[in-house]
């Protein structure tokens, strides 16, 4: 995917900027200079299956994920866009869930949703639903994905791989555990507070690919090395047990209400005891630390001490999860 937007996308569209991040940054959303405000705009398409799953659906999800792409970027949340593809045959009442699901999603992260549209296609064209949201946000400090400095502090704002493993589990049809449900949830609150503190020097949702991806993405835009401690990595018990029952690794796997926080060492205490507070960082910890070795990858501190390159998953071990 990422070879098809570089090599033809990037190649393609000539006019990529309208601030300081345009589409060249491949960030988790980009830019808009206007006057002295600086604006940022988000689009994803939301493909998830099954469309209703443990912990949320695929209307929590369309708001948390285009919430979380501005948060990331150090933007608060101001309005958003929905457009629904439905399949012909859609049930109404499921439709009404979904639309319900957006609202509570959206007053709890106070974005309203502001315009919309919605298509049929023909019965068998489609999967039931998708939904494709963009927000747009406003942001005083502008944070990037690229701007980790040696030296600092890798804070991950709660447990990893909840998201994806229970999809997947559910898909399985493996009976879920009443532990195991997806971290589904608007982040704002949990990035303001962060950047209230001071010290943060880029963040990044590990969505796609979850925790290795978006390390590894972090590493080689900044080109410098992140040492991570694999036993300081958050995991549920039940996460990490259905990982293994499904033999996936669940540091590769998507992840929809967690952010990775680089910060400066002296600030990140301060940073963490606040994190903490908010209402979905209570489990946030510090993962890792910014290096000059190993430039451009992410080395893994086994639990028995060894070392390993922990690689960004190739292709997508899971799809139709996000
Ligand atoms: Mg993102």
């Amino acid at each position: 995917m990422m070879k098809l937007i570089v090599d033809v996308a990037l190649k393609e569209l000539s006019l990529r900027r309208a601030g300081e991040v345009g589409l060249d940054e491949l960030d988790d959303g980009a830019t808009i200079s206007l006057g002295d405000k600086t604006l940022v705009l988000t689009t994803d398409s939301h493909t998830v299956k099954p469309l209703f799953f443990p912990g949320g659906d695929i209307g929590r999800l369309a708001v948390a994920g285009t919430v979380n792409d501005l948060a990331v970027m150090g933007a608060r949340p101001l309005a958003m866009a929905c457009a629904a593809v439905l399949e012909e045959g859609f049930l109404v009442e499921d439709f009404r869930k979904i639309c319900q699901s957006i609202d509570t999603a959206a007053q709890e992260a106070k974005v309203t949703l502001i315009t919309g549209y919605t298509k049929e296609m023909e019965r068998g064209s489609l999967d039931g639903a998708i939904l494709n949201t963009t927000g747009i946000g406003v942001t005083e400090t502008l944070v990037t994905d690229h701007g980790l400095k040696p030296g600092n502090k890798i804070i991950v704002t709660g447990t990893i791989g909840d998201h994806g493993v229970t999809i997947l589990a559910h898909r399985e049809g493996i009976s879920v555990d009443v532990d195991l449900r997806s971290d589904v949830a608007p982040l704002w609150e949990t990035v303001e507070t962060a950047l209230k503190v001071g010290g943060v020097t880029a963040m990044k949702d590990p969505t796609r690919g979850g925790l290795a991806a978006a390390l590894n993405d972090m590493a080689s835009k900044a080109n410098v090395g992140i040492l991570v401690k694999e036993a300081d990595i958050p995991i549920l018990p039940a996460v990490r047990s259905m990982s293994e029952m499904l033999g996936i690794d669940p540091l590769q796997i998507t992840n929809e209400g967690k952010a990775i926080i680089g910060v400066e060492s002296e600030r990140c205490d301060g940073v963490l005891a606040a994190i903490r507070k908010s209402k979905y960082g209570k489990n946030a910890c510090v993962i890792g630390e910014v290096t000059t070795d190993y430039r451009g990858d992410v080395m893994l501190e086994t639990v028995v001490g060894g070392r390993r390159l922990l690689d960004a998953p190739v292709g997508d071990p899971a799809p139709r999860i996000c």
